[in-house]
């Protein structure tokens, strides 16, 4: 856990270091505390026993790993942003269950929420992802685009079909080493997008921060992004600078996050002083956006309509490596460490925080009773067009990529790319009244 501290120090300039002494309560708390790893007992009234939660109707994965032993020896410890681990639980035990998604049930504060409460949070995050050991094991970064979609790029067996179709592609577009397999038909592709988050080192995240520490992320962003250049050059809009209007048509384009209306963002506290600084910040196109202090620090997406996966992860790889640099140009960083990744709010997005997602319509395959079965064995989530929150309605789903972390960014967008190759397949055969099968489950972690 030292190392996340001193990591905090070191990663930045001396200058940028004393402008957040002025702003941040949790690197002041932090310097002044006479115990640096932040473990501190405070004496309460109660003992735990009486404050553990009632949790027995409970289905999120917090609901299942926090025993009253565990709540025994965290419930009095803080981070160094005071924050406690009745504050990382509330929105589970608030929320038994989501109606469309198992919920994870709790969130971090700050960085270091996840090492002093560890105890917690660790075997949370084994069971969201898919047995990825946080105490063992170590996670991949892999931000280039051009090695999706080449040929023979996946090995499971039951997407060899998909395999010699790359290839047939390869040797057909002799001229460019790139292939179309990451490119879908228009027919049942109606969008795709790709999208992650990434967090400011020495900031609390946003279930904790002060009003100062929102704004100061929200200022540290905006100066970065002015930099961009060419197609991703573009502005920043405060939400409230916008009209109310003008917010509708971009959440109805699927370009804005909602209002947090989700009881799952409230009873984290992620609501406070909304839009007190939230914003988005695009290009002119209305390709690459950043939204700013919603559920994360930023939120960082690539999205077009239309089926070109590739083209659009292109750009994600391409912008998310620019916003990084000009953020260290600055004298920041991004919080990352080499167990959980890239570290944001909610354990779920861990690792990459990376959703390649498609809207794609499946009117038959999607009333067929294995339709769930196979989204399964690819390791895909369905949610509705409207995003996490809403039902789907008519044919048309929201399909991405279930897992985050473990695996790289090019590893993920690959197997979202052969899982919705291999969803349209079997669209098309049941339009032709042929038989599909449900794949054998995709390999989680390369041993
Ligand atoms: P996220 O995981 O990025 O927070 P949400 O499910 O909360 O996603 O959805 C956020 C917004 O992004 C919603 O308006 C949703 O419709 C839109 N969205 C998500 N995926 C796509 C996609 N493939 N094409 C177009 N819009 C999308
Ligand atoms: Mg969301």
């Amino acid at each position: 856990m030292a190392g996340s501290f001193t990591r905090m120090i070191a990663g930045r300039n001396g200058a940028v270091l004393l402008a957040s002494l002025g702003a941040g309560t949790m690197a002041t708390g932090f310097l002044m505390s006479d115990n640096p790893l932040a473990a501190e007992v405070r004496t309460k009234l109660y003992p735990p026993s009486s404050d553990f939660p009632d949790l027995r109707k409970h289905n999120n994965c917090m609901a299942k790993a926090l025993t009253p032993a565990i709540y025994g020896r965290l419930r009095d410890k803080i981070t160094p942003n005071n924050w406690t681990l009745d504050q990382c639980i509330q929105t589970g035990v608030d929320n038994p269950g989501h109606p469309f998604i198992k919920t994870v049930g709790c969130v971090a504060g700050d960085e270091e929420s996840y090492e002093v409460f560890s105890e917690l949070f660790d075997p949370i995050i084994k069971d969201r992802h898919n047995g990825y050991d946080p105490t063992t094991m170590t996670h991949p970064t892999d931000l280039d685009a051009s090695k999706v979609f080449t040929p023979l790029h996946e090995p499971c067996i039951h997407l060899l079909f998909f395999n010699v179709l790359k290839l047939f592609f390869f040797l057909a577009s002799f001229s460019n080493l790139q292939i179309t397999n990451g490119v879908f038909d228009d027919k049942y592709v109606l969008s795709s997008r790709v999208r992650t988050g990434r967090s400011i080192r020495g900031l609390s995240l946003p279930p904790a921060c002060s009003r100062a520490e929102r704004r100061e992320v929200e200022r540290v962003v905006v100066m970065a992004l002015a930099g961009l250049k060419g197609d991703l050059a573009g502005r920043y809009y405060g939400l409230q600078d916008l009209t109310d209007k003008e917010q509708q048509q971009l959440i109805d384009d699927h370009f804005l996050f909602d209002k947090p209306v989700s009881p799952l963002l409230t009873c984290a506290f992620m609501a406070r002083d909304w839009p007190d600084a939230r914003g988005i910040w695009h290009n002119n196109e209305k390709t690459f956006l950043i939204w700013v202090n919603e559920e994360d620090h930023t939120r960082v997406i690539s999205m077009e309509k239309g089926g070109n996966m590739k083209r659009v992860f292109e750009r994600f790889c391409r912008g998310l490596k620019q916003v990084e640099q000009l953020i260290q140009e600055r004298g920041w960083e991004f919080m990352w460490n080499e167990r959980l990744g890239y570290i944001l709010t909610c354990p779920s997005n861990l690792g990459t925080g990376l959703r390649a997602g498609v809207h794609v319509r499946l009117p038959n395959l999607s009333k067929d009773t294995r339709f769930s079965k196979i989204l399964d064995n690819l390791r895909l989530q369905k949610r509705g067009t409207g995003g996490v929150d809403t039902a789907a309605t008519g044919d048309t789903f929201d399909i991405s990529n279930n897992d985050r972390l473990g695996k790289s960014e090019v590893e993920l967008v690959q197997m979202l790319v052969d899982g919705v190759n291999y969803l349209i397949e079997c669209e098309k055969k049941m339009e032709k009244g042929q038989d599909i099968k449900v794949p054998s489950p995709v390999t989680q972690f390369r041993k």
